[in-house]
This record gives C-alpha cells, sequence and structure tokens, in this order.
C-alpha cells in the first residue's frame, strides 16, 4: 500500500459548486479563476470539468498555454495581462483576452501592428490599490481603447474588492459606488464579484462574477465553513499512520520538544510534512480525522511527517487511512490553526502529493 499523500479530487463536486454560483447570480456570466494550478486543484482536470462556465481566467500567459494545449477552447481572460509587446501575436494566436492596468499597456497596444483584434478588459482601481487604471484617468484610457485599432468593440469594465469578506466594512460600498460612477456612461458589461462577493454583496453581480475559492467548497468568511453556503468540498487530502509509538506522561514530542505528554498515550506518525504541503506552523491541536474521530497534532510539523496524540487507548492500526483535510475535517479549520487562509494551503500542496480524480 502506497504511504504517500493523495489528494481526491471530487469532480462533480466542483460542478455542483459551479452550479450554486449560478443559483446566486442568475443573472451573471461565470468567468471561473483558475490560476494557480486551479488552485492547487490541477489545471487542466478543473477546466476539462467546468464546462458549465462561461470564460475562464488565469494570472498569467503560461497558464493559459497550457490550457489551450489541453485543447480548452473557451474564452480565456489574463488576470495580470500582458507585460510587454512582443506577447501582443501570441495573445492573438491563442485568443486570449486581456486586462488592461496600465499606461505601458495601453501604449503597446497602441504601437504594435496586429494581424486581428484583441478583447480587452479595462482594470479599475476602486480602492484595492494592487492592479488597476486610476479612477481620475478612466476616461481617457478608455476613450483611448475604443479608438486604437487592435482592440475589439465591447471593452469590458471590471475592478476588484480588497475587503469583500469583511461584511462589516464600508469599503466594499466605497468601490462599488465608484466603480458604477465611473462606469455610469459606459454601457459595457462589467464585472467585479469574487466569491466573497458572490456569496454576501448580489448588488455586485453585475455581468460577469469571477468566483475562484467558492468553486473548490471552501468560504473565504473568517469563522465560515463551505457548508454554510451549501457548498461542497472538492479536495480531500489523506496520508496513512506509518508508525504508533508509546510515550509516557512528560516526554516530548518531535523537534524541540514542543508538545508534552501530559499522560501515558500512543503517538501516531503520519506521512505528510510540509514537504507535501501540509503547513509547517500548524499548531498543537490541529485536529486530523482517523477512524472516525479527531485527533490533535502533537509536535511540530515536520518535512515529511506529523505527530498526533492517539490517546491511552489506541486501537489504531499502521497503514490506517488519515485525512488532513476535507469532506470529514473543514480546510478552513486547519487554516485557522496554522494562522493562515485555505487559498494558502491549496496552493502549497507539492509535486510529492499523488492526484485521484473521482
Ligand atoms: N478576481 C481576481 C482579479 C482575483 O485576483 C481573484 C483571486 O484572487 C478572484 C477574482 C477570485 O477570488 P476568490 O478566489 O476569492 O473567489
Amino acid at each position: 500500500m502506497s504511504r504517500r499523500p493523495v489528494a481526491q479530487i471530487d469532480l462533480l463536486a466542483l460542478q455542483q459548486n459551479l452550479q450554486r454560483v449560478k443559483q446566486l447570480a442568475p443573472d451573471s456570466q461565470v468567468l471561473a479563476v483558475l490560476k494557480a494550478n486551479a488552485y492547487g486543484h490541477g489545471l487542466v482536470k478543473v477546466a476539462q470539468k467546468l464546462t458549465a462556465a462561461d470564460a475562464f481566467a488565469v494570472a498569467r500567459i503560461d497558464e493559459a498555454l497550457a490550457l489551450r494545449t489541453a485543447g480548452i477552447v473557451k474564452p480565456i481572460v489574463l488576470l495580470e495581462g500582458f507585460y510587454e509587446a512582443a506577447e501582443l501575436p501570441l495573445l492573438l494566436a491563442n485568443n486570449l483576452q486581456t486586462i488592461v492596468h496600465n499606461e505601458l499597456q495601453l501604449q503597446a497596444l497602441e504601437q504594435t501592428p496586429l494581424e486581428g483584434q484583441l478583447k480587452v478588459w479595462l482594470k479599475i482601481d476602486t480602492g484595492m490599490h494592487r492592479l488597476g487604471i486610476d479612477p481620475a484617468e478612466v476616461d481617457n484610457v478608455y476613450r483611448r481603447l475604443w479608438q486604437c485599432s487592435n482592440v475589439l468593440p465591447g471593452i469590458r469594465l471590471m475592478s476588484h474588492f480588497s475587503c469583500a469578506d469583511e461584511l462589516d466594512s464600508a469599503t466594499t460600498s466605497k468601490q462599488l459606488a465608484l466603480f458604477q460612477q465611473l462606469c455610469a456612461d459606459k454601457a459595457e458589461q462589467h464585472s467585479l464579484a469574487n466569491s466573497a462577493a458572490i456569496l454576501a454583496w448580489p448588488a455586485t453581480h453585475g455581468q460577469w462574477v469571477r468566483p475562484g475559492l467558492m468553486l473548490h467548497g471552501i468560504s473565504p468568511f473568517v469563522g465560515k465553513q463551505g457548508a454554510d453556503h451549501q457548498l461542497q468540498p472538492v479536495m480531500r487530502l489523506s496520508s496513512r499512520l506509518i508508525a504508533i509509538r508509546k510515550v509516557k506522561a512528560g516526554d516530548t514530542v518531535g523537534y524541540a520538544g514542543l508538545w508534552r505528554a501530559k499522560t501515558d498515550t500512543f503517538i501516531g506518525v503520519i506521512a505528510v510534512g510540509y514537504g507535501d504541503g501540509y503547513p509547517r506552523h500548524a499548531a498543537n491541536g490541529t485536529p486530523v480525522w482517523l477512524n472516525g474521530r479527531e485527533v490533535p497534532l502533537a509536535g511540530r510539523v515536520s518535512m515529511d511527517m506529523i505527530t498526533v496524540d492517539l490517546g491511552h487507548f489506541c486501537k489504531d492500526k499502521i497503514g490506517d487511512e488519515a485525512v488532513l483535510w476535507g469532506p470529514e475535517l473543514a480546510i478552513e479549520r486547519v487554516a485557522a490553526q496554522a494562522e493562515t487562509i485555505a487559498y494558502e494551503l491549496l496552493c502549497n500542496i507539492t509535486p510529492r502529493v499523488q492526484y485521484q480524480y473521482l
């Protein structure tokens, strides 16, 4: 039996989560965000299953080209846009849509001779202050894009929220109001909503919603889980018990002896560590699902192993399956214990983990 950690990917759950997006935003088209290897779930496999999405978004050109090489023909939007004029023919040849968020991109579009026209999304900075055209420049940039012969008519308008996951913050309302004001005289299609906004800010839905995290069954809100939004976990990360040892009250376990047994107990060693993507900063007590109950992490996470407290009356056996996160154990809980977010746990999974698609 393999002792390698396994990430099972439930593609039916993925499809059902997309249906949930459509239920929440029935008048919007869905631009499914598949960057970073589809949040660690496998870019091509996920894209192949999301046939009901209207388009895909990735961060970078190589992600888009990987989709095209795999035969994906749906529209693809580059969320970072292109970086230099020399890439424009590649975008055209692969039918990639680009975001325009800065003056250099605009100039490249204006000055590069192209044999065809590109679909462009104008990204407006409404308060995130990361990518986007300054509000004072939007009308000018919009006019120049309209006049640019390399740009297809029907420029789409978009922005990104900085705090949509904070339900009591006024920032999202302010960003929405600014976006609406800047777009009031422009008839084009709009896109604003990430997962948090799809779930909590219906006024932001517009013509295109951009779900990422929620497609994988995970909640973007602190203290909530996917199930709270009728989402189903897509990934189940598991491994196996490879050793069981008895320790006495007072014994410490693992590097730096950070965990000390209060009573005599059994320690289980599970073949997963930060070398597989399990978070090194998961605190003592982080739950692991084993034989129908939760057992707590006991000691520091190593590169290849974690140690858990199996208790005094241990019936577990070497070879038993342990679930690190999945339907049995919400990834949001593990992320909280590691003082991080589920996004990071998913992106950190390494090639040592074996993927199984169900
Ligand atoms: N839109 C943009 C521009 C993004 O950068 C992201 C992800 O960070 C998303 C949408 C999707 O966000 P989420 O995964 O929170 O749904």
